[in-house]
C-alpha cells in the first residue's frame, strides 16, 4: 500500500510517500518568513502553505517514484494547529482523494508525533506496549500512557508555555533569533548547566509550567545587563547551558514521577524538542543509573514532518478506519 501523508499544521508543509510503514519520501518545506517576526504568524503561514502545497506533494511523489494512480490512500492531520493551515492540507487532500477515488484518513497532528517510533527505519527502533510518550514541540508539553496505538491517555501537561516555547522565548530575552531552540542547545554544549541557578515551578502532579522560568530569567537578565551590558555576550554558553539545565530537571523529575506511578519504564520522547541533545544524553544517562529502556526518534521524524502523519495513515489504513469527504479541520484536538 502506497500511502500520500500532507501536514501543514503549523508553519511546515510537508509531503511523504510510504510504502506500508516504510517511508519513500518525506519533503519539508520549512517558512523562513516568520523568522523576522520573532514567531510563526499565522495569516502568513496559510498563505505560504498555499504557495508550497503542490510543489512538495510533486517533489515527494517524484523522489518516492511513485505515479499519483498508485496510491492506496491520503492522509492528513486535522489538528491540532494554526486553523488557516489545517485548511490548506485538509481541502487539499480531500480533493485530491475526491479526484483519484481513493480514502482519506484524518491524522491527529499529537498523536503522530508519537507513533512515529512505529516508522521502520534501520536508525531507530520501536517500543512495545505500555510505554511513556513524552511530547516536547512548540504548542504541547506532554505525558502520555500508550497502551495501543489508538489506546492513549494524557497523564499530565503544561499549564502554560509549552517546553519549545519556553526554549524560544528564553531564546529571544537573550536576543537569539527565531526558533531560539537549537541555539540555546548549540551554546549549551559549551556552558556550565550550573553556573546560574534559576527556580524550578513547584507543580503538583505530572502537570508542567513553564511560564515562571522565563520571567525569573528575564528579571535575571535585566539586573545582569544594568551592571554589565555586555553580561549577556560574554556569559551566552552559561547562560544557556543554564537555562537549558534548568528546564531538563523539569522533565527528569516529571519523567520519574511518572515512572513511579506507573511502574512503566519504557520511554519515548518525540516533538521538535526531541532533537535537544541534553535531552538526549539525560535520557541515555537514565538507561543506565534507572533501568529504563528509552527510545528517541530520528531528527527528521522528531520536527513537524509528513512522514509521522503517514505511519498514523497506514495504521489507520489497516484497521479502515476512513475518514468522510465532509470532514473539518479543528485547531483544538486532543489525543
Ligand atoms: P506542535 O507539534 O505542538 O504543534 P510545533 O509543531 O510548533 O508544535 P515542533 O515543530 O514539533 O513544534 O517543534 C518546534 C520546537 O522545537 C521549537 O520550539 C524549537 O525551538 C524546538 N527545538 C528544535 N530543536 C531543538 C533543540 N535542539 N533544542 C531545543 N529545542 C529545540
Ligand atoms: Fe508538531
Amino acid at each position: 500500500n502506497f500511502i500520500l501523508a500532507i501536514e501543514s499544521s503549523c508553519d511546515d508543509t510537508s509531503a511523504a510517500v510510504l510504502c506500508n510503514d516504510k517511508v519513500l519520501s518525506n519533503v519539508v518545506a520549512t517558512q523562513h518568513i516568520h523568522e523576522q517576526y520573532g514567531g510563526v504568524v499565522p495569516e502568513l503561514a496559510s498563505r505560504a502553505h498555499q504557495q508550497n502545497i503542490v510543489p512538495v506533494v510533486h517533489q515527494a511523489l517524484a523522489k518516492a517514484n511513485i505515479d499519483k494512480k498508485h496510491l492506496s490512500a491520503i492522509a492528513f492531520t486535522r489538528g491540532p494547529g494554526l486553523m488557516g493551515s489545517l485548511l490548506v492540507g485538509t481541502s487539499f487532500a480531500k480533493s485530491l482523494a475526491l479526484g483519484l477515488g481513493i480514502p482519506l484518513i484524518e491524522v491527529n497532528h499529537m498523536q503522530a508525533h508519537i507513533l512515529a517510533h512505529f516508522i521502520k527505519d534501520e536508525n531507530q527502533t520501536s517500543p512495545s506496549f505500555p510505554f511513556l510518550a513524552m511530547t516536547l514541540s512548540g504548542g504541547h508539553t506532554q505525558i502520555v500512557q500508550v497502551n495501543a496505538n489508538f489506546d492513549m491517555e494524557i497523564l499530565g501537561q503544561t499549564l502554560d508555555d509549552a517546553v519549545g516555547e519556553a526554549f524560544d522565548k528564553s531564546a529571544k530575552l537573550l536576543g537569539l533569533p527565531y526558533p531560539g531552540g537549537p541555539l540555546i542547545d548549540k551554546y549549551a554544549q559549551e556552558g556550565n548547566p550550573k553556573a546560574f541557578p534559576f527556580p524550578k515551578p513547584k507543580v503538583d502532579g505530572l502537570n508542567f509550567s513553564f511560564s515562571g522560568l522565563k520571567t525569573s530569567i528575564l528579571y535575571f537578565v535585566q539586573k545582569k545587563v544594568r551592571e554589565n551590558p555586555r553580561f549577556i555576550e560574554e556569559n551566552l554558553n552559561d547562560i544557556c547551558a543554564s537555562i537549558q539545565f534548568t528546564i531538563l530537571e523539569i522533565l527528569m523529575d516529571k519523567l520519574k514521577l511518572a515512572v513511579k506511578q506507573t511502574g512503566i519504564k519504557q520511554i519515548t520522547i518525540g516533538g521538535g524538542v526531541a532533537a535537544n541533545s541534553g535531552i538526549r544524553a539525560r535520557l541515555k544517562e537514565a538507561e543506565n543509573s534507572l533501568g529504563w529502556k528509552t527510545y528517541t526518534p530520528k531528527f527528521e521524524y522528531c520536527t513537524d514532518n509528513a512522514a509521522m502523519i503517514g505511519i498514523v495513515g497506514y495504521l489507520k489504513f489497516l484497521e479502515k478506519d476512513f475518514a468522510a469527504q465532509n470532514i473539518a479541520a479543528k485547531a483544538r484536538y486532543t489525543l
